[in-house]
């Protein structure tokens, strides 16, 4: 039998920020729990044609698939809560669809007509939605529009979703996300900005099947009551998403307001029973319930905004509750580091992971704590820029290299330990010279890496131009800075790691990318472990 394919599509009203990817992210997981196959799209409405070139500042972190693909940190947040891999599909930007509908045009595919937003633009959407249902291997797509709904950028999309509701009329619905506000000076909380969205999303052809309101409190029978009537949605359609403690509480949240079985009754499929949530409410019995904690030093140069370092927080959750150990984080600037300070900023603190990073701002700050985290044996964990710092540390420190730097920062310095390798060169696009997505890393018997990952080869995930330099790597290993990872195929060092330190371990990928609820990150694991070892040594 074919299966019965469901496109959900998840818009939003009134503000950003109201948590779509994790509505999204908590409805697949509920799906999932009643044994459902289920992927989620992110569709952004910029013009970029990824976030690869967006500054963190902008959108956050931009988050890495296994296929290479530079996306939305939504997607981050899909794999973390369903343990299963996004690719290139699952994140569609403007730019994407304009390029594609541009290229389409030159080679004449279009057959002389007039390319326009309708039928063209829409039609583009459409099959880059679709795509994912013909794959045949999922019953539901939920598709997640990014922006607010009345933006002039998301209106091809809303007039995508339209058609699709029309094509597809017992297989679709729309859920529409809105804030019902609290005033303090009138004591209550209040519908009209959700009527108003949701009239906005009507003018454009589309009527909401389910609401799922975001509010700071309860909302009772009354207001449900009021919100159904307005806005043609049943009462048991109102769905309240209140503000939760984790992001990690919502899927249970949404179990409670029943979303998961009314989505399942609007779409006609079987409703009755439950999600089996049991192993993802072990997990937040772990997370709510550590027997230890550590303080980590997160060193970077994104700090104002959070959301650039999306990633490594969830892995630090994920192994915080692997270890039943809360993991307090510092956030460091790493333009703020110097000499004098460094000992009062890593006071107390356990361990530190310097952050990856591009360009030469803030720099010299993390090779600054890098020295005193080797010569004050502090576990340590570098993140791409990280070890590409704690290199260059290594060799101008320890081996004498004066002025070594990698080619990204001192295009002439004397020792380029990180540099740009032969066969990288010539190639001018910004998007293009990148090393992106999984590749093989063979792990030396008894380094930090293969006690932690328990495998001679593992996988994961790249984002970075500049590589270790192989020209120092006899000097490097000779000195006790070791190659204990390289990628079986280009000899390209993946991680190295310090002899005669307790724990000190640079990692050329992005381990935080597949770290899951279900698969937290081994390395990220063994050094929350290393850190509370340290913690425990120095008590
Ligand atoms: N800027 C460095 C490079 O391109 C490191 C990148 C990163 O930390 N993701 O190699």
């Amino acid at each position: 039998m074919t299966r019965k394919v469901n496109y959900i599509f998840v818009t939003g009203g009134v503000t950003s920020s109201l948590g779509k990817g994790i509505i999204s992210a908590s409805l697949a997981k509920l799906l999932q729990g009643r044994g459902y196959e289920v992927t989620i799209q992110k569709l952004d409405p910029y013009i970029n044609i990824d976030p690869g070139t967006l500054n963190p500042y902008e959108h956050g972190e931009c988050f890495v698939t296994d296929d290479g693909a530079e996306t939305d940190l939504d997607l981050g947040h899909y794999e973390r809560f369903l343990n299963v891999r996004t690719s290139q599909a699952n994140n569609v930007t403007t730019g994407r669809i304009y390029q594609s509908v541009i290229d389409k045009e030159r080679r004449g595919e279009y057959l002389g007509k007039t390319v326009q937003i309708i039928p063209h633009i829409t039609d583009e959407i459409k099959s880059r939605i679709k795509i994912l249902g013909k794959t045949g291997n999922y019953d539901f797509i939920i598709t997640e529009i990014g922006g607010t709904v009345g933006d002039i950028e998301s209106l091809p999309y809303i007039e995508a979703v339209r058609q699709i509701i029309w094509e597809h009329e017992n297989d679709s619905l729309v859920i529409h996300l809105t804030l019902v506000p609290y005033l303090k000076a009138a004591g209550e909380l209040k519908t009209k900005p959700t009527q108003h969205s949701v009239k906005a999303l009507l003018e454009l052809g589309v009527q909401p099947d389910i609401l799922v309101c975001r509010t700071e409190y309860h909302m009772n029978s009354e207001m449900r009551n009021k919100i159904a009537k307005f806005c043609n949605v049943s009462p048991n359609a109102v769905i309240e998403s209140i503000d939760a403690n984790t992001i990690y509480d919502v899927p249970v949240l949404m179990k409670d307001e029943q979303l998961d079985k009314v989505v399942l009754e609007k779409l006609q499929m079987p409703s009755s029973g439950e999600a089996d949530l049991s192993n993802w409410e072990a997990y937040l019995k772990r997370f709510k319930n550590p027997k230890n904690e550590v303080n980590i030093a997160l060193i970077g140069k994104y700090i104002e905004l959070k959301d650039s370092y999306k990633s490594i927080a969830e892995s630090f959750n994920h192994a915080s509750a692997a270890l039943e150990c809360k993991v307090n984080v510092k956030w460091v600037h790493s333009e703020k580091i110097t000499d004098e300070n460094i000992d009062s900023i890593l006071k107390n603190i356990d361990g530190v992971l310097v952050a990856p990073g591009f360009g030469s701002r803030g720099i010299e700050g993390k090779i600054q704590a890098i020295r005193y985290i080797r010569e004050h044996n502090i576990p340590f964990l570098g993140i791409c820029l990280g070890m590409q710092c704690a290199v260059i540390e290594f060799a101008r420190n320890v081996l004498g290299m004066k002025g070594a730097n990698s080619t990204e920062i001192d295009e002439d310095t004397e020792f380029p330990v990180i540099s740009i390798m032969e066969d990288q060169k010539n190639i001018e696009n910004m998007g293009g010279s990148m090393r992106l997505g999984a590749y093989d890393c063979e792990l030396k018997k008894g380094s930090h890496a293969y006690k932690a990952y328990k495998k001679d080869i593992i996988q994961e995930r790249h984002r970075h131009r500049y590589e270790f330099n192989n020209a120092y790597l006899d000097v490097m290993n000779k000195n006790g800075l070791v190659a204990t990872g390289v990628n079986p195929e280009s000899k390209l060092v993946e991680i190295m790691e310090l002899e005669s330190h307790p724990y000190f371990v640079g990692v050329q990928f992005h381990p935080e990318y597949k770290s899951t609820v279900a698969t937290p990150s081994p390395i990220f694991i063994s050094f929350i472990e290393a850190s509370l070892i340290k913690k425990n040594r120095s008590k």
